[in-house]
């Protein structure tokens, strides 16, 4: 350091000083970043059942109102690749998030306003249905119907 200020150059001008100095624009951007990651996980969280996408923009924007769909899918993927969030895929339908940490469960999707929800239990012997022969691994089961809310309106 004293070698620099000898030269004559200013600390702030010294490479080793400016990685201690935020800079204020990089720092805005990280804590925008947080505060929407920290939204979008809220969003998921409370909302108990898979979200799609656009159901996780469209609420977290009550609390992170700057928030576009591509930071929602970006903070997605990144969620999922860190192990918190899983995808739930259901045929013809875009995928849907809900955190990793639940355990064995299956789906009920409203057919009238398309919202998917959890549903608790499973049928669990399924062997008998596995053709002679085959080695079952795993199961996947979907309901479909009408969900409480548009039974009621219908
Ligand atoms: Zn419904
Ligand atoms: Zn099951």
């Amino acid at each position: 350091m004293e070698e620099i200020f000898e030269r004559g150059l200013s600390p702030v001008n010294h490479p080793l000083t400016l990685q201690v100095i935020p800079d204020p624009v990089y720092h805005l951007a990280m804590e925008r970043d947080t505060r929407q990651r920290r939204a979008i996980r809220r969003v998921i969280e409370e909302a108990g059942r898979p979200l799609s996408p656009q159901e996780v923009l469209k609420v977290a924007q009550g609390h992170a109102p700057s928030l576009g769909i591509a930071t929602v899918y970006r903070t997605l993927k990144g969620l999922v690749a860190e192990g918190w969030l899983i995808q739930v895929e259901l045929p013809g339908e875009p995928p849907r998030y809900e955190t990793a940490t639940k355990s064995h469960h299956h789906h009920f999707q409203c057919r009238t306003c398309g919202q998917v929800y959890e549903i608790e239990g499973c049928p669990e012997d399924v062997q008998p249905l596995t053709p002679s022969g085959f080695l079952l691994e795993g199961h996947y089961m979907v309901l479909y119907g009408q969900c409480a809310t548009c039974v009621k309106v219908s």
